[in-house]
């Protein structure tokens, strides 16, 4: 009954907010339908994955499941959202370009589905580096939440063990973490693993930051959402060959390099137990149902958000 009520309000957000920005477009602002996620989820449905398909209402959503009780985490695609082409539709970034009324729409509607005040979300400025940040003082809880402009100080991972202090960073084609564990306190943190912050080694970073506040790295659970996969990244010959040098040879084939392996890779390095660690196996450059930079350029965000409830 609960799900339904939400799907619900979920439709009637989505009627609402085309309506309002009906001026700023053809007046169609009809939301993606579900042919736009080209993915191949039986898979998911049948055997015990850890990451699980949702949808509400058009909005589809993968949940990480193998989180402690209390604990929320998902990865958001582009189904379900109202900005317009070439955003189209559920972008979540504010810094791309796209009509931060739309953007502001998105949110609320992710936040609707989820049981979450959007206000409350916080993003960081992004910035391809291995700094991570401990979200600590509840008057920071919200920077990012309705522009680029107030978002969080630059970083490129966010932890924290505050309850209700939803974290949301976004991505095109880099890869998304999830880390979640209960030490002392219960902890969450959302990485943005792209090539240069893999290489800077922001993975590790974002393990050690966990396990400082009190959280054995083999109590972390881990998921990697949908990220450029091998089929899609290929580089130059240097850059190939200084991820092999780094990340091993196994993770470079020709010139394309494995993000999702090396993140899996840094993970266990830094101390995650492999069982702990769920991949969702989405090339976002293959799927039209993620942001590609790599394939559209001027494009949006998809997200990772995790929280305590
Ligand atoms: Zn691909």
């Amino acid at each position: 009954m609960k799900e339904r009520l939400k799907n619900w309000f979920a439709r009637m957000w989505v009627f609402l907010v085309n309506r309002n920005t009906e001026g700023l477009s053809d007046g169609q602002g009809v939301p993606f339908d579900n042919d736009m996620v080209d993915l191949v989820d039986a898979e998911l449905e049948s055997q015990d994955s850890p990451i699980s398909r949702e949808e509400w209402g058009d909005i589809i959503l993968y949940r990480f499941i193998d989180v402690p009780r209390g604990i929320k985490a998902y990865f958001t695609t582009r189904n379900g959202g109202v900005s317009k082409p070439p955003y189209q539709s559920l972008n979540l970034g504010f810094h791309v370009g796209d009509d931060p009324e739309a953007v502001s729409g998105n949110r609320k509607l992710l936040a609707s589905v989820l049981d979450l005040d959007s206000a409350l979300i916080t993003s960081p400025r992004q910035r391809h580096s291995a700094e991570v940040s401990l979200l600590l003082d509840q008057t920071d809880v919200g920077a990012g939440a309705d522009s680029e402009d107030s978002a969080f100080d630059p970083c490129d991972g966010l932890i924290t063990s505050l309850k209700g202090a939803p974290i949301l960073l976004h991505f095109a084609d880099c890869v998304p973490v999830i880390l979640a564990a209960e030490g002392k306190t219960q902890s969450v943190g959302v990485l943005h693993a792209g090539r240069e912050g893999l290489m800077q080694g922001v993975v590790g970073r974002g393990v050690l930051s966990m396990s400082n506040q009190g959280v054995a790295p083999r109590s972390i659970t881990a998921a990697i959402g949908p990220a450029i996969g091998p089929c899609c990244y290929e580089v130059d010959d240097e850059t190939a060959s200084r991820f092999a040098d780094q990340f091993g040879a196994d993770l470079v084939t020709g010139n394309h390099l494995d993000l999702p392996g090396a993140v899996k890779q840094e993970l266990t390095g830094a101390g995650v137990n492999a069982g702990n660690i769920a991949c969702l196996d989405r090339c976002t450059a293959c799927s039209s149902g993620f942001y590609s930079y790599r394939r559209d350029g001027v494009t949006g965000r998809h997200g990772a958000i995790a929280w305590i409830e």
